[in-house]
């Protein structure tokens, strides 16, 4: 009877320990497929229209919302407050508020 006891505590404790080394391999990989997918993206996660196109993603194209030209989105003025649109210029900012 003795035998048997120790046979099942022993298979438990087995068991046990294998299932806590899948567990550590399986963060494992997850922790290395994150750190290669954020390599991959280049940038850090941007939420909103962050499409991957591979490598690095071209910049963003806005028009002015006063004459309609086309600047990137870094180089826009961004309108204030209620006019929440993008400009090429601090004058064609001001001019839409007016
Ligand atoms: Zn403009």
């Amino acid at each position: 009877m003795g035998k048997l006891l120790f046979w099942v505590v022993a298979i438990a404790l087995i068991w046990s320990v294998l299932t806590l080394i899948r567990i550590a391999q399986r963060k494992q990989e997850r922790a290395q497929a994150d750190a290669e997918a954020r390599r991959r993206a280049g940038a850090p996660g941007g939420g909103a229209g962050g499409r991957g196109t591979g490598g690095r993603a071209p910049e963003r194209i806005v028009a002015c919302a006063h004459c309609g030209v086309y600047l990137p989105y870094s180089d826009a003025v961004r309108g204030r407050g209620s006019d929440s649109g993008d400009y090429c210029c601090v004058e064609h900012r001001d001019a839409a508020r007016r």
